[in-house]
């Protein structure tokens, strides 16, 4: 994949002011990807922008650096309190443009081609990489911190990225990466002079496994004392 920079001296960016970015939030952009590009980078726009745009073709753009603040979900402190999502409301009363990352999508009502559905689970990897390089920490891609317009702006924008939109389709591609990262990292398999015994967990530099496997596997004995809750391996 490649991102395809289409920012110009006109898109409407603004400083983070020290916030890092810790949620990213999802669009519709309610028109094709030419209008998004023209409207993002036209003389007459002083009112909105986006960090990217993903096209129904799978092409990404983008129009604000992620480390800038792009203006595309913005409230004011009494509209906060609005936020369905606890996120925006846990970071009252800071505008939720200083700490996210914002995608619009080509489309109207959500429905994502399976091009656009491959870029944009790329570009939230992606985004959540680059946050950690940039500010030592990821975007934790999940539903608290991957979220709509709406949950943001459910008065202005209710139907922000769209009913359509694959919700969780999107969340259970992120938790199983999760899931995969989690077995790559810690299932060992347990060895006694060369011959597997068992499978181990290995938690913080410890490994977990079955006392008895090992034990016997070396010749000797294991036995369970119920009333001291012990475990005593003899040889
Ligand atoms: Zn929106």
């Amino acid at each position: 994949m490649q991102i395809i920079q289409k920012g110009n001296q006109h898109t409407n960016s603004s400083s983070r002011d020290g916030h890092a970015p810790i949620a990213i939030v999802d669009h519709i952009s309610g028109g094709t990807m030419g209008s998004m590009d023209a409207w993002f980078t036209s003389s007459g726009n002083e009112q909105s922008s986006a960090h990217f745009g993903v096209s129904k073709t799978g092409e990404i753009h983008q129009y604000v650096p992620i480390d800038r603040m792009a203006w595309a979900n913005g409230l004011s402190v009494a509209s906060i309190a609005k936020a369905t999502a606890p996120l925006i409301k846990e970071q009252s009363p800071t505008n939720p443009n200083k700490y996210t990352v914002s995608i619009e999508h080509e489309g109207t009502d959500g429905t994502l081609t399976e091009a656009q559905f491959a870029a944009t689970v790329w570009l939230h990897n992606y985004i959540s990489a680059e946050i950690q390089r940039l500010y030592g920490k990821p975007i934790t891609l999940d539903e608290k911190h991957v979220i709509g317009h709406f949950q943001v702006d459910p008065v202005r924008k209710p139907y922000c990225p769209g009913l359509k939109f694959p919700w969780s389709r999107l969340y259970a591609i992120f938790k199983s990466k999760e899931v995969d990262e989690v077995k790559k990292d810690v299932i060992v398999s347990v060895k006694v002079n060369g011959k597997r015994v068992a499978d181990g967990v290995l938690d913080g530099g410890v490994t977990y496994t079955p006392a008895r496997a090992v034990a016997e596997a070396l010749g000797a004995t294991v036995l369970y004392d119920a009333k001291t809750n012990t475990v005593n391996i003899t040889k």
